[in-house]
Order: structure tokens, then sequence, then C-alpha cells
């Protein structure tokens, strides 16, 4: 583990500049990638939340959960997504 203290980069909850490197994102499927780019994970030292960076571009990122992230031969397949129930942290919002 290693600090990273960048100027371009700032932790997405607090805007600490300190945070340590995890790991590489790992995709599940790996064509995600084109989608979410390559990241990494990294753990912010002051408000303990793990983020990946960099960003994956926001036109992207609506592509990928409009239309690809639930289609049917996907792990987050869901036949009627709007027939699911809420999950604990939605509860938790509600
Ligand atoms: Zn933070």
């Amino acid at each position: 583990m290693f600090v990273i203290k960048n100027g371009d980069i700032s932790c997405p909850g607090c805007k600490s500049k300190e945070f340590k490197y995890i790991d590489e994102y790992k995709h599940l499927i790996k064509i995600d990638q084109e989608y979410l780019g390559n990241m990494k994970i990294y753990k912010c030292n002051n408000c303990k939340l793990g983020f990946a960076y960099s960003f994956p571009d926001a036109s992207l990122l609506n592509t990928y959960y409009k239309e690809i992230y639930r289609k049917s031969n996907r792990p987050h397949y869901l036949k009627d997504p709007k027939k699911s129930k809420p999950g604990s942290w939605q509860m938790a919002c509600m």
C-alpha cells in the first residue's frame, strides 16, 4: 500500500487527495471494459470510501446501464426491472 497525493484526483465523497491504491478493477464480463475503461480501485484515507478511478465517461456509463447491464445473458439480468423489490440500501433511503 502507498499513499497517492495527486492534484487531479480527489475522493468523490470528501474531496481528500490522500488515498491508497487497492487493486485493479476486475470486470465480470470482458466487454464491459469498453464502456467502463481500465479502472483502479482506491480507498480514501479520510472517509474510508472505496472508489474506482479513472471515472468512466458519463455518456458511455449512461449507455452501459440503460442498454447493457440488465441484458438477458448477463449476471444482473432482471426480466422486469420495474417489478423488482427494492434492495436494503434503497429501503434505507425511503
Ligand atoms: Zn473521502
